[in-house]
């Protein structure tokens, strides 16, 4: 791999035995199905979907293991098939033209920047179901990051982990409680595929720990003109126990976690190396990362640099976004297991323990911890938070790390967090869009006057795609459901929770997201009469779908499942809740395209930003949430509903009940009137101007393009432009 022109030049990727039975004139296929550019690409979507439509849905619309089972019968015949064959030529043509511009908006924007090279860590990505490599919020916003990087044109590589029995898939027994398994991870069904060296060996690093040698070797992703990298340490020459490391994401004791974040820091900085990369800029997405910092600033001690001035060369190339307000989401390493595991290192960086335990504590206080977050602020000298009420939060949180700055001038800026569009939208709105905004649309959809077209939808168009969304999503719950059913996983009192029952006609509120306490799951229920007479007008119906995990630890939060499942079980409200289960971004899409309005109700002011809502408006789901996060900028008063204050209360039970009271009036009075008042023919005219509002307003500002342009231009554009500068100037 290597970096030309802003352009990251990516090796080509050869067929392997085992798929003789693709004919060589489509041999291509292999290549799209392992550069994930494919899942944001509808043509490419579509081209593997007619291949063979019942493996597409079987696989969960995995191309890699679509390919693994084509019977030869079907590739000869797509190959001999006139109508495919164009189709495929028509996608490659328009990926090699994708993968190849130098027309990019940063080469236009930065043009003199393309030698430059952005890496970005986190410990979680969230780019497609086939490769589970994420749990939640956190690993989306890395995904999407990646995928824009791609779109743009910057020049990122992104540095995490492949977790092969990462990811927990959820089952709720009928007594309501969540029940995680796992799947064996299968490397050949992934898009995954070992990282060569220049020479053609296989990739490996090593990190060396409390006297042992940990070896981790490496795969290499596609997404698009990105290139991700995880490291994997169930490698033949580590002990058992070291074979587990990075089994699991976020799994494990402490020691665990700090064994994990010490690969992921210290080894991504050595894959790097070894693929003869030199990053410009390093960005440590949230505190899992940030031991990247030591690493190269025992780089810098080691290429001779006094101790002051190799952390100010950290600091002036790094940057950290913190992602959470939520305590128990910053990691802090007690002194033992840091002088356990980094005695070595402090020697290397030739400095005393004191001096080392200080990086990851602030000055003037008697932490007993070493904290991650506390490491990234000072080790990094561009810090943002992600939405500008996080930003606040953040600089009040974290300002005793700089006792003597005021606190609104606490150096943590804020860039608010957005969703990939094209990866977002559902087939049938892009198509929409397309009619009336134009062809063109995804390559402009940052564009606020473009929006403006959003207007020229008539009205039974809007709402018969709406409708047709809304159909697609209960068919796939019944399908799931018949699948539990069938592979006797459900039982039939477990049919009510189901969603089997759901009335495709009833006003449906979607609630998705983890289970963690701090997200509310339960304020709906805080009046249950109420809630019945709600939910079980004649008239006017309405109905809720939940989802969503827990941690596996988290008692807390299986508990608010048990809570919720329980009362969709209950016959007293017949159907109307339900809770589907295993979310994940297969199930996240259709829920957000398909329910007509979008719940949240986090204790403020512990969301950060949320994406979940930004996802729905780009499909016209409007947005009832609490006012925090994204929403305290993103609400107009014309495009949703803010529930309560945005104020804190100190009393959480009072908050509780202020809270639900507006949630439970909101939708009494305005959401579901709003819904049910139809004209002659039907249609909800002022539901569908709301439609319309919450996509003109919404879109263009909380999307990863505005959210990269953002990144570029405030962070990594100045971190580059001081390193050139610094470059130019006589030593
Ligand atoms: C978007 C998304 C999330 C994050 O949603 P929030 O609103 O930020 O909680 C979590 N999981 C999945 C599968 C998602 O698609």
């Amino acid at each position: 791999m290597s970096i030309n022109k802003g352009v990251l030049l990516i090796d080509p990727i050869p067929l392997p035995q085992n798929l003789a039975h693709l004919p060589p004139s489509l041999s291509r296929l292999w290549e799209l199905a392992h550069n994930l550019w494919w899942s944001w690409n509808p043509d490419t979507r579509a081209l593997f979907e007619t291949l063979d439509r019942t493996l597409w849905k079987l696989t969960s619309h995995n191309p890699v293991k679509l390919l693994r089972q084509l019977s030869p019968e079907r590739a000869v015949s797509a190959s001999t098939d006139p109508a495919f064959l164009r189709d495929y030529e028509s996608v490659l043509l328009t990926f090699d033209t994708y993968m190849t511009t130098v027309d990019t908006w940063f080469v236009r924007q930065h043009p003199e920047m393309t030698e430059n090279l952005i890496a970005y860590f986190s410990a979680e990505f969230g780019l497609h179901q086939s490769l589970p490599i994420y749990s939640g919020g956190l690993g989306i916003l890395s995904g999407d990051h990646c995928k824009e990087a791609s779109d743009l044109g910057i020049p990122l590589v992104g540095v995490g982990f492949l977790y092969p029995q990462g990811y927990f898939h959820q089952h709720i027994s009928s007594d309501g409680w969540q029940h995680a398994w796992s799947v064996p991870f299968i490397a050949a069904d992934a898009p995954i595929r070992p990282a060569l060296l220049p020479n053609g060996e296989r990739l490996t690093i090593q990190v060396h720990l409390d006297g042992r040698t940990i070896h981790v070797a490496v795969w290499q992703v596609h997404v698009g003109r990105v290139a991700l990298y995880l490291m994997d340490t169930d490698v033949e020459a580590n002990a058992p126990w070291d074979r587990e490391l990075s089994a699991r994401l976020y799994g494990g004791d402490q020691e665990m976690r700090i064994l994990q974040e010490i690969i992921l820091g210290i080894g991504g900085v050595r894959v790097l190396r070894a693929l003869g990369l030199q990053p410009t800029v390093w960005h440590a997405n949230e505190g899992h990362a940030t031991f990247l910092t030591l690493e190269r600033l025992r780089e810098c001690r080691h290429a001779g640099l006094p101790f002051d001035q190799a952390v100010e060369a950290v600091k002036a190339s790094t940057v950290f976004t913190t992602h959470t307000p939520v305590p128990a989401g910053h990691d802090a390493f007690p002194f033992h297991l840091m002088e356990k595991y980094f005695t070595p290192f402090c020697e290397l960086l030739q400095i005393s323990r004191e001096d080392f335990l200080r990086l990851g504590c602030s000055p003037g206080t008697v932490d007993t911890a070493f904290n991650m977050t506390v490491l990234g602020l000072q080790m990094s000298g561009y810090r943002n938070g992600v939405s500008r009420r996080h930003g606040e939060v953040a600089r009040r949180m974290w300002g005793y790390v700089w006792p003597d700055v005021p606190e609104e001038q606490v150096p943590i800026t804020s860039i608010t967090n957005g969703i990939h569009v094209p990866t977002w939208i559902a087939p049938e709105m892009r198509q929409l869009y397309a009619k009336y905004l134009g062809p063109d649309w995804v390559a402009r959809h940052d564009d606020h006057a473009l929006w403006e077209r959003i207007a020229d939808i008539p009205d039974q168009e809007l709402w018969n795609t709406h409708l047709a969304l809304k159909r697609k999503l209960l068919g796939y719950i019944n399908e799931e459901a018949r699948l539990r059913w069938i592979q006797g996983k459900m039982d039939p009192a477990q049919i009510l929770a189901s969603g089997t029952l759901l009335d495709p006609e009833a006003l449906t509120i979607g609630f998705a997201r983890r289970f963690a306490t701090y997200k509310r799951a339960t304020l709906l229920f805080r009046d249950l009469e109420r809630l019945k007479r709600l939910m079980h007008d004649p008239w006017r119906p309405v109905q809720i779908i939940f989802a969503g995990k827990a941690h596996p630890a988290d008692e807390h939060g299986k508990y608010f499942i048990h809570q919720v499942y329980s009362l969709a079980k209950d016959h007293g409200f017949g159907g109307h809740i339900a809770f589907v289960e295993e979310y994940d971004l297969h199930t996240a899409k259709y829920l957000i395209h398909g329910v007509d309005v979008w719940l949240n109700t986090p204790r403020p002011p512990q969301e950060a930003c949320g994406t979940s809502g930004q996802k729905a408006a780009l499909n016209g789901v409007p947005h009832l949430s609490i006012l925090d996060g994204w929403w305290v900028e993103g609400y107009t008063g014309a495009n949703g509903w803010a529930i309560g204050r945005p104020e804190f209360d100190p009393d959480p039970n009072a908050q509780d009940a202020a809270d639900a009271e507006a949630l439970y009036r909101i939708l009494e009075q305005e959401v579901v009137p709003l819904y049910y008042n139809r004209d002659r023919d039907g249609v909800p005219r002022g539901w569908l101007n709301m439609m319309r509002e919450t996509i003109r307003s919404i879109v263009p500002r909380f999307c990863t393009r505005r959210m990269m342009r953002d990144y570029t231009d405030l962070l990594y554009a100045k971190a580059i432009a001081q390193s050139l500068r610094s470059a130019g100037r006589p030593s």
